[in-house]
């Protein structure tokens, strides 16, 4: 598998976070998430979902080491900072061929920036290799990304269609000192509090998703307890 690299330019994709911040500044109202709009089909899926087991949890189990921020933030790959796919178009599923990779537009300004109040770790539900070499894309001189966790620290659904990442298999952060970033409610079904949905990412040109992602997140790092915060702004839980 080899990863060839491409900018985008422009996009009419939704934009979850600017949404999300212009309602939270004014008006928010108490109506939970879950109920309607464009999570909904995510939460049908998450109703379904199985926690996952302590043992399940500790057999994945990581240490991030000495902490050097006040909080870690979990950032998923595709459709959230890349999108990759064949040559022949399609999205990535046959990771022995080339693929395309499609660096979304701002994601190595919200890296770059981000790395000095937070400490950054992909997450992805991808493969190792892929999972490093997109990392590596991203962060071509390694200096802004701490950790990369892939695949292996997923928990799968019973039903094997679905990766969840479990915020609980890092051993030494509690919760409240975490965030994660993903454009599936899913991945972050088991800690609602702590997650930030973005839109998702196909390739399109002029996506501003991850502009309004970095303010988000430079505003968020300045409050007393980002994850209830949070919380309280995406109203998921
Ligand atoms: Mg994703």
């Amino acid at each position: 598998m080899s990863l060839r690299t491409k900018s985008a330019s422009d996009s009419d994709l939704r934009c979850c976070i600017k949404d999300t911040h212009t309602t939270t500044k004014s008006t928010r109202t108490n109506d939970n998430a879950a109920a309607s709009g464009p999570y909904f089909e995510d939460f049908q899926i998450i109703k379904g979902l199985v926690p996952p087991t302590l043992e399940q949890i500790s057999s994945r189990q990581v240490f991030l080491g000495e902490r050097t921020q006040k909080y870690t933030l979990f950032l998923d790959l595709d459709e959230t900072l890349v999108s990759s796919r064949t040559a022949s178009g399609q999205f990535r599923l046959n990771l022995s061929c080339e693929l395309v990779t499609l660096v979304r537009p701002y994601a190595r300004e919200l890296i770059e920036k981000l790395s000095s109040i937070y400490e950054l770790v992909i997450f992805t539900a991808a493969d190792q290799g892929y999972a490093m070499k997109a990392a590596e894309l991203l962060d071509p001189h390694g200096k802004h990304i701490r950790r990369v966790l892939w695949k292996d620290h997923c928990i799968p659904s019973s039903d094997g269609l679905y990766s969840v990442k479990d915020l609980r298999i890092v051993a030494d952060r509690t919760l409240s000192e975490m965030l994660i970033v993903d454009n599936s409610l899913v991945s972050f079904a088991f800690q609602m509090a702590n997650g930030i949905a973005v839109s998702s990412f196909y390739g399109k040109d002029g996506d501003t998703e991850l502009g309004f992602l970095l303010t988000y997140l430079l505003e968020l790092h300045e409050e007393f307890d980002a994850v209830e915060t949070n919380k309280a702004n995406f109203n998921f839980c």
